[in-house]
């Protein structure tokens, strides 16, 4: 499948000059494709030129359109160094072939990345990771700074937005970037990066490719000796930072919460707080993302289901938006609570987010079992291990060892953790 990521890694290196033709289908003739200088042939086929860095664009805007790419081509040069298209619709020419050059065709001139399905772990090789490292951050712009915690909600959590206008940075669901606060720390050198899990996809929230957001709890805790209030440095800089303050932004980083690129895998999410961060990067790519016009490489058929853990109900982030994605998708969503202290468990206690695993674990078992299901879990350190025990209890009644099992899930790439 095709990565947007890729093309625009390769834009500057001697790849990334290679032009590729589009063949796409589906356009009606009407004033923008007019515009575009792009003629409709009899066959109803267009074929566009398009540069490496700029396929994503091209795909979303021809998926507005209603065009349906059938075909992509790199645009091979001639002696003189002029582009040369292919004379003849590729598809139309690799039918002729026989079947073995038929598949040679067809894959001749595709980027690397569209090449045949390889296992999950393997296509990690193209995740943007440390594109601005500590020693040299980029300094965005902070565009919106918004409370996601309800009236008579516990602590502060806001939904920032960032500006990477001018920047590289480019980065996948699942991925985290690091943020430098201003100042020095106790030993009076310069403050050290945090990690903050992305809670937009890789269009942004304005779906315009130059934005990031975060989902950022304001640390507060008690002195262990002292009694007093304490605020985490970070945290705390970021949840009062103001719409057009800098901020400095490194990564991104990590690959252990990447989304499968199959858009049939059923994929679990277990979220604590915070946690849901990344879960709704994914939602956003599965459902939204306008609609999914703008991930024709990724239109989601499979089944989300997310379990969020949460002490009382203005604590629940994203509730709308969570909310209406499920009411508009319930073959494809399903939308769990476990809160904490409105909700009793099966013995009467508190409902912590191992409870409601434990409620649900015959239904989750039977899923996870299923080889195209990926199984996430975001949020506060230490929730693994009542889920492990929730999930053990019900493996055991088919006689399979929950730590043998999963440990066969990890190696192949559908057991994902990520708690801080
Ligand atoms: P600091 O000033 O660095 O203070 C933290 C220190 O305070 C701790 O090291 C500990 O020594 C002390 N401390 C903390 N709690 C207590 C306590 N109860 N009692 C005593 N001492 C305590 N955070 C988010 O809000 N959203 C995210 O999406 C997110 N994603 C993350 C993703 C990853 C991969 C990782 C590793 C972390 C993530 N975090 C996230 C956490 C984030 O990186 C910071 O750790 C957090 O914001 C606190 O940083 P700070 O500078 O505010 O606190």
């Amino acid at each position: 499948m095709y990565n947007s990521n890729a093309a625009d890694a390769a834009a500057n290196t001697e790849a990334g000059s290679r032009v590729f033709v589009y063949e796409v289908v589906g356009l009606r003739q009407n004033e923008t494709t007019d515009q575009m200088g792009y003629p409709i042939r009899q066959s109803g086929s267009v074929y566009m030129r398009v540069p490496y860095n700029r396929m994503n664009q091209e795909m979303r805007r021809i998926a507005r359109m209603g065009g349906k790419i059938v075909n992509i081509q790199l645009l091979t040069v001639d002696g003189n160094g002029n582009g040369k298209a292919p004379a003849v619709a590729p598809k139309q020419e690799a039918a002729k072939a026989a079947p073995q050059e038929q598949k040679k065709a067809e894959n001749k001139g595709k980027p690397m990345t569209q090449a045949q399905p390889k296992p999950e772990k393997a296509k990690h090789a193209d995740v943007p990771v440390n594109i601005y490292r500590p020693n040299a951050p980029f300094i965005g712009k902070c565009l919106s700074n918004e409370e996601l915690v309800g009236e008579g909600g516990i602590g502060t959590v806001r939904h920032l937005i960032f500006d990477l206008s001018g920047s590289d940075l480019r980065y996948l669901e699942g991925q985290s970037i690091g943020i430098i606060p201003p100042g020095t720390d106790k030993k009076g050198k310069p403050e050290k990066i945090r990690l903050y899990s992305i809670a937009s996809t890789r269009h942004g929230d304005k779906m315009d490719d130059k934005t990031v957001s975060l989902c950022v709890r304001q640390l507060e805790y008690k002195h262990p000796e002292t009694g007093e209030t304490v605020y985490g440095v970070c945290s705390t800089h970021l949840c009062h930072l103001e719409a057009g303050a800098d901020v400095k932004i490194t990564g991104p980083v990590g690959k252990e919460m990447l989304l499968p690129e199959d858009p049939n895998a059923n994929i679990i999410m277990l979220a604590t707080g915070t946690g849901i961060a990344p879960f709704r990067a994914y939602l956003w790519r599965m459902f939204k993302d306008e609609e999914k016009a703008a991930n024709p490489d990724y239109q989601f058929k499979g089944f989300a289901w997310l379990i969020f853990g949460i002490p009382q109900t203005p604590n629940i982030l994203y509730k709308q938006e969570l909310e209406e994605l499920q009411a508009k998708y319930p073959d494809n969503f399903r939308l769990t609570y476990a809160i904490s202290r409105e909700q009793k468990n099966a013995q009467g206690g508190k409902m912590y987010i191992q409870d409601r695993v434990a409620e649900q674990a015959a239904e989750l078992w039977k899923l996870i079992q299923q080889e195209n299901t990926h199984t996430y879990i975001c949020g506060l350190k230490g929730m693994e291990g009542g889920i492990d025990e929730a999930l053990a209890a019900e493996a055991a009644k088919s006689g399979i060892k929950w730590s043998d099992y999963q440990k066969e899930m990890k190696k192949a790439g559908r057991w994902h953790v990520e708690t801080y």
